[in-house]
């Protein structure tokens, strides 16, 4: 173990101010990211946001323009990949062919000239805890998808790397399998407590597997937060959106400058504090905040999918247009595409806000 990663066993890591470009493309406008010891963060974003930029910066592949990047308080910004001694998983596990599953798992350690007992010992201790034993002397090919993403996983940590670097490591798997491993590396992150960045353009991986999610957007971030402050308090319109389904519906002023929507008052949040204007704005709506009542008039009922505990109704609202509702199933039994209902807001269900 080099001095680094020991300094760095539990420890937080920081992205201050980082911009990074390419010639003219600016993949980081300015990153601020501060990482705690032990917790998993993801960064969630949509495509070209700069979410595997900011990977490939704390691995140390790539160098910021400007910034500084510190690990347990200490600025690595110019330490070479190999001498921060993190562990990664990339997309395609990029396991090596001609080694069993042990032999993977092992490299780093070998590498390093650990001595055959701890080596051993080690090597069984993560087979038992990615659940591997009896696949141990299989060689990639001979492996399922998701037995290779948990040797990838066991070969990242076997050096007990200050921090573990995960590239879309779902993003190879059918949708059972994903969920699957996604709790899978939850589990071996907390037992490990390592400290852990998790690309992903999932939110639904983001929001299942995260202790926080780094909402990004444009090489910036939008909002570090916990699943639940960023689905319920988001800091922007762009992470409402993208966290979590959403309806648009208008929002108006009523006389004393208070904003309302769907009859009920709205929220401002963060910087869409509003400016002093007249006009019309929109509001965001969650499904499961609309509430429905059988009527004789009112928004028709346009599509029912049954969805287990809850049925998702697509609604044709006279003033709104198309609106999402998710309800109880259990209430929605009588219910018929083309019946009419009476669209209420559930503000228990969390604040409706102002886009
Ligand atoms: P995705 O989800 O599609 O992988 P991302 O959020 O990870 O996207 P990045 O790969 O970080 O995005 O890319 C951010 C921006 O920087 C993009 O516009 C991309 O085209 C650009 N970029 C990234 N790497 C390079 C490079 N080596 N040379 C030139 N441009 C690059």
């Amino acid at each position: 173990m080099t001095d680094l990663q020991t300094a760095t066993a539990t420890q937080g890591v920081e992205l201050a101010g980082v911009r990074k470009t390419f010639g003219s493309t600016v993949a980081l406008e300015h990153l601020d990211l501060v990482v705690e010891p032990g917790e998993l963060v993801c960064l969630l974003g949509p495509s070209g946001c700069g979410k595997t930029t900011a990977l490939r910066l704390l691995a140390g592949f790539e160098q910021p323009d400007a910034g500084t990047i510190r690990i347990g308080g200490k600025d690595i910004t110019s330490v070479p990949p190999r001498r921060r001694g993190f562990g990664m998983v990339f997309q395609d596990y990029s396991l090596f062919p001609h080694l069993t599953a042990r032999a993977n798992i092992a490299y780093g350690l070998r590498v390093r000239r650990t001595d055959a007992a701890t080596i051993a010992r080690t090597v069984d201790d993560l087979l038992e805890v990615t659940r591997l034993a009896e696949h141990a002397d299989k060689f990639p090919h001979q492996l399922s998808g998701g037995q290779k993403q948990r040797v990838a996983l066991a070969r990242a940590i076997a050096t007990r790397p200050g921090l573990l670097l995960l590239d879309e490591p779902l993003s190879a798997l059918d949708a059972q399998v994903r969920e699957h491993l996604r709790d899978e590396i939850r589990r071996i992150q907390r037992e490990l407590g390592v400290t852990t960045v998790l690309v992903t353009h999932d939110q639904g991986e983001a929001m299942a597997i995260s202790d926080r999610v780094a909402v990004m957007n444009t090489g910036r971030l939008e909002q570090i937060a916990t699943p639940r402050e960023l689905y319920r308090r988001p800091a922007t319109a762009f992470v409402a959106g993208f966290v979590g389904t959403v309806n648009r519906v208008r929002a108006r002023r009523g006389p004393d400058g208070s904003w309302w929507a769907l009859g009920v008052p709205v929220d401002v949040i963060g910087d869409l504090v509003a400016t002093d204007t007249t006009a019309d704005r929109l509001a965001i709506v969650r499904p499961e905040q609309v509430e429905v009542r059988p009527a004789q008039a009112g928004a028709r009922v346009v599509a029912l999918s049954f969805l287990g505990a809850v049925t998702r109704l697509t609604l044709d609202h006279p003033e709104e247009g198309p609106l999402l509702a998710d309800v109880l199933s259990e209430s929605t039994d009588a219910l018929r595409v083309g019946e009419h209902v009476s669209v209420t807001v559930r503000t228990e269900a969390g604040a409706v806000m102002l886009a």
